[in-house]
Formats: structure tokens, sequence, C-alpha cells
């Protein structure tokens, strides 16, 4: 994948839910099902062109070859709001294993704060998928991504569902090999660090605080 590469999932389906879910009459009980529903659909799009291996089959009739996902999947869910994706994820992709990244946003500074870490022992070796709902200024992004290189993880992409321009940006800079997937790039951060015209407070519209 070229750097730089910003893969926007503009599926009808995925646009329809992004739609509902940016109303902010939509409840978390509403929130969390559309969150969930759109995260399943993305990973078509992020996971198509993952290589498979071949791998002998008896049907029925006879025996034939098919092809299964050459590599094991990690799902790295960015606290808290990730979270809200993961079992979207792992609908389709079950036998991943999931790490998590904790970082929140200090409300003063906008940098982040990581306070948890923890993935499979070997990482490394895998395809992972670190998800976080919103790519706002990328400071977490940033950091999580760091902190899986530094785990020696080489092969990564980024799901988000919305990405500010601001984000994507200070991603690349710094991490061009990334590929970031999401379902909308919106106009710019506010003075507090929010997506216009975004969704709001991801965290908050999950877990209804
Ligand atoms: N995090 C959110 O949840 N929403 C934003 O708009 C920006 C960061």
């Amino acid at each position: 994948m070229p750097p730089g590469s910003v893969i926007l999932i503009d599926h009808p389906v995925v646009q329809t839910k992004l739609t509902e879910l940016r109303d902010y009459t939509a409840d978390h009980r509403r929130f969390r099902a559309l969150l969930d529903e759109i995260a399943s659909l993305m990973v078509y799009e992020v996971t198509r062109d993952w290589p498979t291996t071949p791998r002998p089959v008896q049907t029925p009739l006879e025996r034939t070859t098919g092809r299964v996902l050459a590599r094991q999947v990690t799902l790295v869910p960015i606290l808290r709001a990730g979270l809200g994706m993961a079992d979207g994820v792992l609908r389709l992709l079950p036998d991943a294993r999931l790490g998590h990244f904790g970082v929140y946003r200090d409300e003063a500074t906008l940098t982040p704060v990581s306070y948890y870490k923890k993935l499979p022992p070997d990482v490394a070796s895998t395809e992972v998928l670190l998800i976080d709902p919103m790519l706002a200024t990328g400071g977490s992004a940033l950091a999580a991504v760091e902190f899986l290189k530094a785990a020696g993880v080489t092969s990564m992409r980024l799901v988000c569902l919305v990405a500010a321009p601001e984000g994507i940006h200070a991603l690349h800079e710094r991490h061009p090999e990334v590929p970031i997937y999401c379902a909308a790039v919106d106009r710019q951060l506010n003075e507090k660090g929010y997506i216009l015209p975004g969704l709001g407070d991801a965290g908050d519209r999950i877990f209804g605080t």
C-alpha cells in the first residue's frame, strides 16, 4: 500500500449507519448497536488484501483446497471508545487475539496520557488492527502506533470511523506506512479537539456517561 494511504469506506450501508450515528438523538443503546454494525461492515474492506494460504478441506463429496488467512490477527482497541468497535470486528475475525491500549486525553493540554498497555506475546508476527472510532488530533493513535512498533509489530492498520484532517496529517507525518481506514474524513477540529461535524464524544455516547 502506498505511504500515506487513507481508505475511505464509502459503502452506502456504512454511510447510512454513520449518518444515523451522528444524529444527537441516538441514545447509547442505539449508538452502540450502530457502531457495532459499522465495525463489522468495515472489516470486509480492511482485510480485503490480506494474504491467504491454501488449506486442504474434505467436503461431503470430495477433497479440495480452500484458502484461509495466512497470519494470526490481533485487535488492539484504544480505550475506551475503541471497545465500542471490538465486538463488531471480532464477529468476523473470531480467532483474533485482543490487546489493549489505554490512553486518555488531558483536557488542558490535549496530549495523550497512557495508563494501560497489554499485548499478546506473539503480537509481532500478527496482523494488527488498531481500532478507535475517532481520529482527532492523532495523539492517541500516534502513542498507540509507537507502542506497537516498540513491541515489534510490522504490519498494522488503523481502523476508525471519523477522521479529522489534522489527525491524518499527524499520524502520516510520522508513520506514513500505517494505512488509515475510515468511514468519513470530516472538516476540522474545534478549539477543544472535537471533530466537526463529528459525532460528539464517542466514549460518552457509547457508555452513556
Ligand atoms: N474524541 C471523540 O470522542 N470525539 C471527537 O470529536 C474527538 C475526539
